[in-house]
């Protein structure tokens, strides 16, 4: 099966080949006819399994020039990055079409965005607030859209983006196509999907949880964050395949952290990204990665959703993600598009647990490799690592120091009274003088 025998336009296929692309995945063929049909369409596809252009596709066939200003075509997902993404995989297809294509998204200042799409547009890739803020205002008018696209919903949810979806689902038109894709269909996609959609053809592209088959798995036992990090600056030293290298650490903290650690040894090749950081930073991180110019970045979960970079030879987690699925996201940033990919997790005692849930939703054991026998095992403890002792949560009042009297001091008198067991006898003499029986026995 190639592009050729996909129903496709002279001006896509030309633009394809330009790209290099000849067979369609197993999503783009499976779903091309599906949309094309009309249908909405609920899409279980990863990122990496080459959805954007299995939605991106059939939608530029279906679309027709329009002298209107209004967009026909809208795009939500859930981070700045994606947006930049997909409009630069638009840009690439339509080559030799006359489609203009916006993206709006958050954190930047509204006005050019705004001024870009009341100038007209074709398409508008969005993130979630930022779109319901151009509609609000009134520079965006969505009464000619044809086809609605949320991708990642799952991830959009997870970010809190709920209200701000419904919102703009209730403004669009209602003769629309729905498509939606995710990487696990949670109830509050059912729920969305009841609400707003027509009986949404499922296509999957992989069972989810089902991890990229070109993924090459594997963990190391590690006691530390600082053996973690030992480990991980010998296999940058010594491993010349890892010319590529995703990070993931698990918050904004530890990824600074292990950045400050690895500037040391590799200055300047590398970089970190994480929601703290400027959005100007964010893509000049990415695209130094993207060049070669870095070698590694760290990241976080967040952040690095979605984002597609062709090549990453290694995916490394630093630490082990809290949620299984995430972990599925994080190592399908390698492997991509038919490519054979690495990931390794750095896996502690305290994180076995987490790795044991992982295991069970893919239904596969990662194996474990063997630590290199010259890497030095730190026995320096991070905070959190410090063992804790643990105390029932009862507040305890001290005493002021003024009103202290030190450690040793004499017991206040009610504190004196030591247990002396009276018995029931003893109590009654004490009270009536003599023993209070109920009358003689009789004989
Ligand atoms: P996605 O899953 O949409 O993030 O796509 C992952 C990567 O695969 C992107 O870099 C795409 O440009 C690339 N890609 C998508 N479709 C194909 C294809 N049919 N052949 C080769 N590469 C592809």
């Amino acid at each position: 099966m190639t592009f050729k025998d996909l129903n496709l336009s002279t001006p896509l296929l030309n633009a394809l080949d330009d790209l290099g692309y000849t067979q369609p995945t197993t999503i783009q063929h499976k779903i091309y006819s599906v949309i094309l049909s009309g249908r909405d369409v609920c899409g279980i596809a990863q990122t990496g399994t080459g959805k954007t252009l299995a939605y991106l596709l059939p939608c530029l066939r279906l679309w027709k020039f329009s002298k209107d200003k209004f967009p026909q075509i809208l795009i939500i997902v859930p981070t700045r990055e994606l947006v930049k993404q997909v409009a630069e995989e638009i840009a690439k297809l339509t080559t030799y079409m006359n489609v203009v294509t916006v993206g709006v998204y958050g954190g930047v200042n509204m006005k050019p965005q705004a001024l870009e799409v009341e100038n007209g547009c074709d398409i508008v890739v969005a993130t979630p607030g930022r779109l319901l803020d151009l509609v609000l205002n009134g520079s965006l008018k969505l009464k000619a859209i044809k086809q609605l696209i949320i991708d990642e919903v799952d991830e959009m949810f997870n970010l809190g983006f709920r209200t701000q979806i419904n919102n703009v689902l209730d403004r669009l038109p209602p003769k629309r196509q729905n498509l939606l894709f995710s990487a696990t269909i949670t109830d509050e996609v059912v729920v969305l999907m009841n609400t707003h959609f027509s009986e949404p053809e499922r296509v999957e592209a992989a069972p989810t949880g089902t991890p990229l088959e070109n993924i090459d798995q594997s963990m190391y036992e590690v006691p530390n964050f600082y053996t973690k990090v030992n480990l991980l600056k010998l296999l940058l030293t010594e491993d010349e395949t890892m010319t590529k290298v995703l990070i993931f650490a698990a918050t904004k903290h530890m990824a600074d952290d292990l950045h400050h650690e690895l500037e040391e040894h590799f200055p300047d090749r590398g970089g970190v990204i994480h929601s703290n950081k400027a959005q100007n930073h964010r893509f000049n991180t990415i695209n130094r990665f993207r060049d070669n110019t870095y070698r590694f970045i760290i990241a976080t979960d967040l952040v690095a959703r979605g984002i597609d970079i062709s090549e990453v030879t290694h995916v490394i987690n630093f630490d082990v993600p809290e949620e299984p699925e995430a972990y599925i996201h994080r190592i399908g940033r390698t492997g991509r598009a038919d490519k054979k990919g690495i990931s390794l997790t750095f896996v502690t005692e305290r994180e076995k647990e987490l790795l044991a849930a992982i295991e069970a939703l893919m239904n596969y054991k990662v194996p474990v490799l063997p630590l290199p026998e010259h890497l030095t095992i730190s026995d320096v403890l991070t905070e959190d690592e410090k063992p804790k002792v643990r105390m029932k949560e009862t507040l305890i009042v001290l005493p002021k120091v003024s009103e202290s009297k030190g450690a040793f001091h004499e017991k206040l008198e009610k504190n004196k009274k030591t247990n002396i067991k009276i018995s029931h006898k003893d109590k009654m003499k004490a009270k009536y003088g003599k023993p209070k029986t109920r009358g003689a026995k009789k004989k």
